[in-house]
């Protein structure tokens, strides 16, 4: 069984995918942080603004994959003829999508996208990979279709990514009571470093989770 948060279907907000219709997957739990407030302060993962804890959310429980695959078609106007697209968050996601899931929601016909903190191995043949890496985790998936990284973060330069196998590279603000400083720093280091691109939190702007 797969502890899932919440599954909506909406559009993605941010990265290379923005504006695209998907079906989000909220897997429970993550390695960088328990999700409890109380245990913020021994996280390794200190900005978390999600709530990936347990299975309370809308549609949250546990699935198994046929259940998964069932209400993500539910979710999904496929009598337009466009094969569903999810996008599996967390939480880390990477603790969970193993290569069963993978393999069932191929067979479905499912185009899957992960968005992972890159420290835990991922199963084969993901269609998008973004790897989002966070200040004192070690990433261990170095490859993918999009590194994202939050910025500033205190020890996480962007300069010790730049290198890596990836095909885009995106800069995300942090989104604190600093937001408009850290749009200007990202802005100017794109300029400056045109490997990086800018990702903005649309989602955000236009009211939409
Ligand atoms: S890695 Fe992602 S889900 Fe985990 S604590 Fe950090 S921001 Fe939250």
């Amino acid at each position: 069984m797969y502890k899932i948060k919440e599954i909506y279907y909406t559009i993605q907000g941010e990265g290379y995918h923005t504006g695209r219709p998907a079906v989000f997957v909220r897997f429970s739990g993550c390695n960088l942080w328990s999700g409890r407030e109380e245990d913020r302060h021994k996280a390794i993962c200190k900005f978390c603004d999600t709530d990936f804890w347990g299975t309370d959310g809308q549609r949250g429980g546990k699935y198994t994959k046929q259940a998964l695959s069932d209400i993500i078609y539910e979710l999904w106007p496929s009598d337009m003829g466009q094969h569903p697209f999810i996008v599996c968050t967390g939480g880390e996601p990477g603790l969970q999508l193993d290569q069963n899931l993978v393999d069932h929601l191929h067979n479905a016909n499912i185009s899957i996208a992960i968005e992972t903190n890159g420290t835990v191995e991922l199963a084969n043949d993901i269609d998008w990979i973004c790897v989002s890496p966070k200040a004192d985790s070690k990433i261990i998936v170095t490859y993918g279709d999009e590194l994202k990284l939050v910025y500033p973060q205190k020890d996480n330069d962007p300069e010790q990514y730049a290198h890596l196998d990836f095909e885009h590279y995106y800069l995300q603000p942090l989104d604190d009571d600093k937001q408009a400083a850290h749009i200007t720093q990202c802005v100017e280091y794109c300029m400056r470093y045109p490997q990086w691109k800018l990702s903005l939190q649309t989602h955000k702007f236009i009211g939409i989770d």
